[in-house]
């Protein structure tokens, strides 16, 4: 049942049909379809924010920077983000990526007080000669840049912190039966990758990063590669999941070759994961989860994970839906 794939329309196809007329207008539409993928199915909001952009015309980089932006605004994510959990300190330390078509790159790490870690990691793209900043440095561009200082914490994002001192372990090993248990994913990191009119790619990737981490931890999420990964010529991945692991093997960057290779997006993803199980072993990797997006040149999409219940939203012309990762356990 969960290696089955399944399709849930959740978008109205309404707003989705008068978007189709729009484009027809569009001599470049009739080769490019435009599309935006996010990880999990909490950011089917994020998406409509991205394809708004591109229905706008404007490129990929665009719709992906304002569509991770919704969630990092949101208080209800815990994952990324304004609410987002804090370290084991009680701080909220925030990663994020960003990368075009053109191979620019700019992330942040470990950034606390403000809310948009991407627009921070954006502004290190385009306006430093610097592709990463880090902390205090981080923090010192985005104040020179004129972001605002706030906090993060929100009453819900404090009571699970105190709730967690109570036992202070931090494991982010599951186990398949824990997973199917959950009503709620425990990783909820936001990857979006998106193809403009024009067929151009750029990702995203935002996060608070693992609930509970020790201060300074950096995961997955703004190292371009693991992360994320961006080639204009082939495709485009991101992951979410333990970062460690999708470090380990360089996750995003590992999918784009394979499907540089011939592999499709989602043979492609579940390659990635069959190499960390190659790596670590079958116990092990039945603890953890990781899990990836990818879409290639052509905008075709596949998705994959370790253990069950990773989801992708997709948004196109079609309209937003939902996809069932298969997994391997
Ligand atoms: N990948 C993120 C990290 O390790 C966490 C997540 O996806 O939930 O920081």
């Amino acid at each position: 049942m969960n290696r089955r794939k399944f399709v849930k329309t959740i978008g109205a196809l309404a707003p989705a049909a008068a978007f189709v007329n729009s484009t027809f207008g569009n001599p470049l539409s009739k080769q490019v379809k435009p599309i935006v993928i996010s990880t999990w199915q909490g950011n089917v909001k994020a998406n409509e924010k991205a394809w708004e952009q591109l229905m706008n015309n404007l490129p990929a980089l665009e719709a992906v920077h304002q569509g991770v932006m919704v969630p990092e605004a949101d208080p209800d994510d815990m994952s990324v983000g304004y609410g987002g959990l804090p370290d084991r300190d009680g701080v909220v330390t925030l990663d994020a990526c960003i990368m075009d078509h053109l191979g620019n790159i700019g992330a942040v790490m470990a950034l606390e007080n403000i809310i948009h870690a991407s627009s921070v990691a954006r502004g290190v793209m385009e306006k430093t000669p610097h592709v990463q900043l880090v902390g205090d440095g981080a923090l010192q561009f985005a104040l020179e840049q004129g972001f605002k200082k706030e906090n993060l914490l929100t009453e819900k994002s404090v009571a699970a912190w105190k709730e967690w001192l109570k036992t202070s372990l931090y494991n982010p090993m599951t186990t398949v039966e824990e997973i199917q248990k959950s009503i709620e994913n425990n990783h909820d990191t936001i990857g979006m990758l998106a193809l403009d009119h024009q067929g151009n790619l750029s990702g995203a990737c935002s996060t608070s990063g693992m609930a509970y981490k020790l201060h300074g931890r950096v995961g997955d999420s703004p190292i371009i590669g693991a992360g994320l990964y961006v080639d204009n010529e082939i495709g485009a991945a991101t992951a979410t999941g333990v970062g460690e692991e999708v470090v380990r093997i360089c996750g995003s960057h590992t999918i784009v070759e394979a499907m540089r290779y011939g592999k499709s997006p989602e043979e492609a993803c579940k390659s990635a994961v069959e190499r960390l199980i190659k790596m670590k072993g079958e116990t092990y990797c039945k603890k953890v989860q990781i899990g990836f997006i990818a879409v290639d040149k052509n905008g075709n999409t596949g998705c994959y994970s370790l253990l069950p219940k990773f989801t992708m939203a997709v948004r196109d012309q079609v309209g937003s839906r939902v996809i069932q990762a298969k997994s391997i356990f």
